[in-house]
């Protein structure tokens, strides 16, 4: 898939989450991300990509959440609000996981985006877990 592709749903996210592959792997498992207090999938994002750090916070009601345990590495002076091109900043995101083959620990993940207003995707991070516990696929 090009650079500058877009989405129109969040089946296309999926899609373009397995395609990414994470860190250079194959990605096992795809985790669209939900608020677990409202259900809404509709995030801002909070990135501090020197330490591999998301947070994303929900555009329903406002609870923030820090994807796949990155909350440990987070420092809010380093942290930027993420844009689209378009100006807009609200985000379907999607984590990709890539599983070690016995599939009980995590290799790598990475996190990838579809702007609401203008439907392109995009991919933000990825980063080596070694070793990661397959819990932090319930914490996408
Ligand atoms: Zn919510
Ligand atoms: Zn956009």
């Amino acid at each position: 898939m090009a650079i500058g592709e877009t989405g129109e749903t969040i089946q296309d996210l999926i899609g373009y989450a397995r395609e990414q592959g994470a860190a250079g792997y194959d990605v096992d498992e795809v985790r669209v991300c939900e608020c677990r207090d409202c259900g809404g999938r509709v995030f801002g994002m909070w990135g501090d990509l020197t330490r591999q750090a998301i947070q994303r916070s929900c555009r329903g009601c406002g609870r923030t959440h820090f994807i796949a345990g990155s909350g440990d590495h987070f420092e809010e002076d380093s942290a930027a609000l993420m844009g689209c091109d378009c100006g807009s900043d609200d985000f379907n995101l999607a984590v990709g996981f890539a599983l070690d083959d016995s599939r009980d620990t995590i290799r790598a993940l990475a996190v990838t985006s579809r702007c609401v207003a203008c439907g392109r995707l995009g991919y933000w991070d990825d980063r080596l877990v070694p070793g990661g516990d397959t819990t932090l696929m319930d914490l996408a």
